[in-house]
């Protein structure tokens, strides 16, 4: 048998597959499961829906190159977390290129032996006050950061209790420890009660772990901090948030949902990534003294993996700096993400959204990745996320705003999102469609 969809023209499978039709493929042999695949995946790719090569920087505008056609179109970027712009800021890069001639490219091997430079120390302790922590530690990517202090730091018999939400990345630390949890609807802080209610009452004496993160990665809602942090207290349970989405978004400087919510201090467990706002790799752990003692010989994901560069530790310290020194960029930010959001209501659209992640959803009928190609062939580079990532009545388009975006960048991609989504049929000539499907009146 031949694989399905190999005799398609590759834009052809966006029309005829979707994603979640290749899992669970049932008792075949590995050589026919990837055979059955591939002509999705080179679909997905040929129609520019991901994995599209940028050969420049993260910017406002990106030259995306075509290895189908070889030629390379500008298009607007409205799917790259460098939300505050500093994966091309000039002050940034010489930071960077310093740290090159004066350390290297990199140590050579993990934290514990041969990869703990001055920089990292300095940027640890940096990030451990920034937090309102004692002390802090650098992962070399956010999901190994949170599989390693989930990993290190829950044993048999004690509790993770986790928001539905969160991150793949925390999923996988459970899966890989072993660890006993319990999930709570996004947000609810009833059931959140409800959870931590039943958990003390079966095990009284156990280590709870309460994890939610600061913004939402799918939906860039904000965690109710306050009333988890109590509800927390009352249970005996530690808190842990993930600010990977918070980090240089919310918060009067940028500090993260602690700040926003004027509660400095008051997490357990602060885990934040490089990735996003400070454009590079990597990701910190910050706690009390102890728990970062323990952290760096229990958490294998730091313990068995070499150290970030220090170019790359350089590059977090001066994007730190340029946040101190430039706030205006974060108002930048804010400024952008209103005008947005209004364009796009204006233009018929129902927008909920409290940070610089919006998501545009998108009826389970219509395919994800046919609209994400039709708005690249527009000129603007959104991501789509479908089934299994997100429940199917939910699949969206994310965009993530940047501070460095210009209103012609914004009133552009307002044209082209309706233009297309009253093609499509998620932006109805009929009026405005609301998140859960139906018209709005
Ligand atoms: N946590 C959250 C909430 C995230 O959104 C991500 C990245 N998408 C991660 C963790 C993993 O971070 P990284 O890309 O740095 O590995």
């Amino acid at each position: 048998m031949s694989p399905p969809g190999d005799d398609l023209a590759p834009g052809e499978h966006l029309e005829n597959f979707s994603l979640h039709q290749f899992f669970d493929p049932g008792a075949q042999s590995l050589a026919t499961k990837l055979a059955h695949f591939a002509p999705y995946a080179r679909g997905l790719v040929a129609a520019g829906v991901v994995m599209r090569e940028v050969s420049g920087p993260a910017g406002r505008r990106v030259p995306v190159h075509d290895p189908t056609t070889g030629e390379t179109v500008d298009v607007v970027m409205l799917g790259s977390n460098n939300y505050l712009g500093l994966a091309d800021e000039p002050y940034v890069i010489e930071r960077t290129v310093d740290a090159v001639r004066r350390y290297g490219i990199g140590c050579g091997g993990p934290p514990l032996l041969n990869g703990m430079t001055s920089l990292h120390r300095e940027l640890e302790a940096r990030l451990a006050r920034w937090k309102g922590c004692e002390d802090a530690m650098i992962f070399s990517s956010g999901y190994s950061a949170n599989v390693g202090w989930v990993t290190g730091l829950l044993a048999a018999g004690d509790v993770l209790v986790y928001d539905a939400q969160n991150h793949a990345s925390l999923y996988d630390g459970i899966k890989l420890g072993r660890v006993r949890s319990v999930t709570f609807a996004h947000n609810q802080l009833d059931d959140l009660r409800k959870r931590l209610m039943q958990v003390r009452w079966q095990r009284a004496h156990a280590n709870i772990v309460v994890c939610v993160e600061g913004v939402y990665s799918m939906d860039g809602d904000i965690a109710p901090l306050p009333e988890i942090r109590k509800l927390c207290t009352k249970y005996g349970a530690l808190l842990a948030v993930d600010e990977a989405h918070a980090t240089g978004v919310i918060g009067a400087t940028g500090k993260g949902t602690a700040e926003h919510f004027g509660m400095d201090g008051a997490i357990d467990l602060v885990m934040g990534t490089f990735s996003k706002t400070f454009a590079v790799t990597g990701a910190f752990v910050a706690g009390a003294r102890e728990m970062i003692d323990y952290l760096r010989f229990f958490a294998r994901s730091y313990m068995f993996s070499a150290s970030l560069p220090p170019p790359v530790v350089a590059s977090v310290l001066a994007g730190m700096d340029v946040m101190e020194q430039q706030p205006d960029r974060l108002a930048r930010l804010h400024d952008n993400v209103r005008y947005l959001v209004g364009g796009l209501r204006a233009a018929g659209f129902t927008i909920g959204c409290e940070t610089a992640i919006i998501p545009i959803f998108v009826p389970p009928e219509i395919r994800i990745p046919h609209v994400v190609s039709r708005l690249h062939r527009e000129g603007l580079f959104v991501n789509g996320i479908e089934y299994p990532a997100v429940p199917k009545d939910r699949q969206r388009l994310r965009l993530s705003v940047m501070a460095t975006l210009t209103r012609d960048d914004l009133d552009f991609a307002i044209a082209k999102l309706a233009k297309v989504g009253k093609e499509l049929g998620f932006l109805p000539g009929g009026g405005p469609r609301t998140q859960d499907g139906g018209h709005a009146r």
